[in-house]
């Protein structure tokens, strides 16, 4: 072992809901290098790790461990004895039952320092978000949080058969241990639960609660009854792991204090479309009514094929044009990250003139301290050519822009003599990664709803999941079912409606009226509210 060891952050993630971490959670998340994960934790929480930390996912499903606990607890101790800082995020509260405790141990014993960040337990979090208190002044002064498994560790029920999981428990204790129980790994052996219990003493009649995938939104499944019909009702639903069982008189304020589960578009499940810095923002705005935001960024942005070759040519004579024009927020970024490369600041646009194509990009110019001299009124490259002020002829012009930049704009300037440069600043790419995964989720029925922000969403969805042979632009309609009827189209204005109408071979459902991510969202809520 060379240098210094590090640091393992054992911290809880929470019980779904990205939003319920702690800040200090979060804080020991971004600083991390290796962050090891299991399947409890919202994958959403990832995006806090640096783009560069490591990434282990060591998560439990049923029988299936990914990774034995054992080797999880040497993976930590490897990687902080690399010197790195390990979060080993968790589901809920580290040190409520999922052997964070175990973790905590092997560590001390390898002489590896840890620290426990907490978390918001499942246990008080998916009940909450059910509706259900833990305490109440008039019907609950306690409770008590119980595994349905005895020394378990599995994360998930399903490893015991009932009548296995006595053992230790000393179930004349449990029944009486509080007014409200709390059963956590508890939805495999509920019938032995709640055959101990009544056996115990505790009334048929008490009113039982299984809270399923508490507080994620799209994903919240809540089930009542009482003591006495609580065993046929799980398994007619179906009802599975992971789930928090509450038994208790609480339960009934449910029918009162219900929220999370209860606005028009609980439970939908939302593909959202857009650039995924534009796409948060709306997802937040989802999940808050206790929808599932499905985000599909769709595009991604990368260098530009030629590495960046023309750019750079074009950076070490900035001086020599007399107009600059960016065409977009992202080339005013890599115009500004080559110039720094090159030991160059942005005084070098001088004696230049500049424009930007539209808001976002004479915002992007103001960050690095440069007042636009023009923008078009309309954003478009087209509009930009026209209405640049001044003498054109025999002007010098540099646009830095995509790739597959607007050629209207170029072809504009060049027939009113302008000597025109339009270099390549970055390329959008197609980013196919999450279509694989929204095939599947339209295949299993598992996607209420897809909404499309512009026709470029529209076209980009259509190209990210059309069967190769189709080609880019391919047009589902006619090529087959990729969009389920059963699936809603929401669009933001009629020109997406159009464009949507004729790609996907069907009308949309939803258009909103007034075309903005507000407007889009009030008429989600008009349509699923009825
Ligand atoms: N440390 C975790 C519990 C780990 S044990 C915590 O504090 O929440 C795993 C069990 O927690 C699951 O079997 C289930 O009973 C419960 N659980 C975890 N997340 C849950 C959620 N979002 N909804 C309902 N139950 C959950």
């Amino acid at each position: 072992m060379t240098g210094k060891t590090g640091t393992v952050s054992l911290i809880g993630a929470g019980p779904g809901d990205p939003k319920l971490i702690t800040v200090g959670g979060r804080e020991a998340l971004e600083k991390s290098d290796v962050v090891v994960y299991d399947r409890l934790a919202h994958p959403k929480l990832l995006d806090h790790a640096r783009a560069d930390a490591e990434r282990v996912y060591v998560g439990k499903q049923a029988d299936r461990h990914a990774m034995k606990q054992e080797a999880i607890n040497a993976l930590l101790a490897q990687k902080a004895q690399e010197g790195k800082a390990v979060a080993r995020l968790k589901g809920g509260d580290p040190f409520v039952f999922g052997r964070g405790g175990e973790e905590a141990e092997y560590l001390r014993a390898r002489g590896i320092p840890y620290r426990v960040i907490p978390g918001v337990t499942s246990a008080i979090a998916a009940p909450a978000y059910a509706g259900i208190p833990v305490t109440h002044r008039d019907l609950a002064s306690s409770f008590a949080v119980i595994t349905g498994h005895e020394r378990d560790d599995r994360g998930e029920a399903g490893a015991r058969a009932p009548g296995q999981a006595e053992g230790r428990r000393r179930w004349e204790r449990i029944a009486h241990a509080a007014d409200t129980l709390l059963f956590l790994m508890g939805v495999e052996s509920l019938e032995e639960i709640v055959a101990r219990l009544t056996e115990n003493g505790r009334d048929p009649h008490t009113p039982v609660a299984l809270v399923r995938w508490g507080t994620w939104a799209g994903r919240q499944e809540t089930l009542t009854g009482t003591l006495g019909d609580i065993v046929p009702k799980v398994r007619e639903a179906g009802f599975t792991a992971p789930a928090v069982t509450v038994v208790g008189e609480v339960v009934a304020l449910r029918e009162r204090l219900r929220w999370f589960d209860r606005g028009p578009l609980a439970g939908r499940r939302i593909v959202v479309t857009r650039a995924r810095e534009q796409a948060s923002e709306f997802a937040e705005e989802l999940r808050a009514r206790g929808a599932e935001p499905i985000e599909f960024p769709l595009i991604r942005l990368v260098p530009p094929p030629d590495g960046y070759a023309a750019l750079d040519a074009a950076v070490t004579r900035v001086g020599s044009y007399d107009w600059v024009c960016f065409a977009s927020a992202p080339a005013v970024a890599a115009f500004f990250d080559r110039l720094a490369l090159a030991g160059k600041d942005a005084r070098v646009l001088a004696g230049a003139r500049v424009a930007a194509v539209g808001p976002a990009t004479a915002d992007a110019l103001r960050t690095h301290g440069i007042r636009p001299d023009f923008q078009p009124r309309t954003q478009t490259g087209a509009a930009l050519a026209e209405e640049m002020p001044g003498e054109v002829e025999t002007v010098n012009i540099l646009i830095p822009r995509a790739s597959e930049g607007d050629e209207r704009m170029v072809e504009k300037l060049a027939a009113k003599g302008a000597v025109v440069d339009a270099v390549p600043a970055y390329q959008n790419i197609m980013d196919g990664a999450g279509a694989e995964m929204i095939r599947e989720r339209l295949a299993a029925g598992s996607i209420d709803v897809v909404t499309f922000t512009s026709s470029s969403t529209v076209r980009n969805f259509v190209a990210a999941l059309a069967p190769p042979e189709l080609g880019a632009g391919g047009e589902l309609g006619a090529g087959g079912a990729t969009l389920p009827t059963g699936v809603t189209i929401a669009c933001i204005g009629p020109s997406t409606a159009q464009t949507a109408a004729k790609l996907l071979g069907r009308a949309p459902d939803i258009v909103a009226g007034e075309h903005t991510l507000p407007g889009l969202l009030a008429a989600l809520e008009r349509h699923f509210g009825g």
